[in-house]
């Protein structure tokens, strides 16, 4: 079949070079920060935008070494904005040091929000990794057009993996700064309220649609077929939902049981984030009433709908 996606592979052959900076595109330089772990793969890639003038995107943690490797990379050129893909910690938590320091304005999708309002009593497993916080100088719009250290840039909004998440089109080019959207080492963590299943399938295929070739994601290496890619990647997706759809139909009653079934062998460490993804399709697939949830005093109960 002529629409048949890809196989989903993911390339973890990258080197960070971390605290170096490298080139990626004329005019764009990576600076790895040292913050490498089990869900910031090699770390948050830092990105320095513009020649005389530049721009920062994501600044990444509040470590001085990292602050210390942005200042060096920057040399001294005076910096017009701090940008950022949403306000994740591993991202942004050197926004508020970096903005004293430099006077530059801070420019983002809003403030932290969750993607959906909380449930009484739901816990938000990724509430410590937010920065609350952290107010905008300049709230971008969807598709929005502007210019960051002389190179111009488009604000694409693609709420899913967190409701403030944006892309940026570098435009004149078909290259596209993918932040956690789209990420060629593994698949996006997307847990609910903080992030939103259906969003996060529809800013897929929004990403899909556009005139982008390539990704270059916050987390490990450019992805060069960037449209072929997301395209295995919600196959992916797709393939879970109907997973869940059929362990729901087979009996499994909660998400302990759907992920006993969907992965049987998973490490001890990754345990937690599987269930979080099987939530965050459990919802997805309730609301589309695929099948039904009932949320009570002992967790939640599926049944087939
Ligand atoms: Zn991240």
């Amino acid at each position: 079949m002529a629409d048949t996606p890809p196989p989903l592979v993911f390339d973890t052959s990258f080197d960070p070079q971390t605290g170096q900076p490298v080139e990626v595109l004329p005019g764009i330089v990576r600076v790895t920060a040292p913050n490498s772990g089990p869900y910031t793969f090699t770390g948050t890639n830092s990105f320095i935008i513009g020649a005389e003038r530049v721009a920062i995107l994501d600044p990444g943690p509040d470590d001085p070494r990292h602050l210390a490797a942005l200042r060096t990379a920057t040399g001294g050129r005076p910096i017009e904005a701090i940008l950022l893909t949403h306000t994740h910690k591993d991202h942004s938590a050197s926004a508020a040091r970096l903005k004293a320091e430099t006077g530059a304005p801070l420019w983002f999708a809003g403030p932290h929000r969750l993607s959906r309002p909380p449930h009484l009593f739901e816990l938000n497993a990724l509430a410590r990794d937010c920065d609350w916080r952290l107010t905008p100088d300049l709230t971008f719009f969807d598709g929005e057009s502007f210019a960051a250290g002389g190179v111009q840039l488009t604000a694409i909004a693609t709420p899913g993996h967190c409701a403030n998440h944006l892309c940026f089109g570098i435009e004149g080019t078909d290259w596209l700064l993918s932040g956690d959207h789209i990420m060629g080492w593994n698949s996006t963590l997307v847990a609910v309220p903080d992030g939103s299943m259906d969003d996060y399938l529809k800013s897929l295929r929004k990403v899909i649609g556009l005139p982008y070739a390539h990704y270059i994601p916050a987390h490990g290496g450019p992805i060069i077929d960037g449209p072929a890619y997301a395209r295995a990647l919600l196959a992916h997706r797709e393939l879970r939902n109907r997973q869940i759809v059929e362990g729901v139909a087979a009996g499994a009653t909660t998400i302990g049981a759907l992920r006993e079934r969907i992965y049987p062998t998973l490490q001890p460490a990754l345990r937690f984030a599987a269930a979080l993804t099987l939530r965050a399709h459990v919802e997805y697939l309730a609301a589309q009433g695929a099948i039904r949830m009932r949320r009570g005093v002992f967790g939640t109960r599926l049944r087939a709908a």
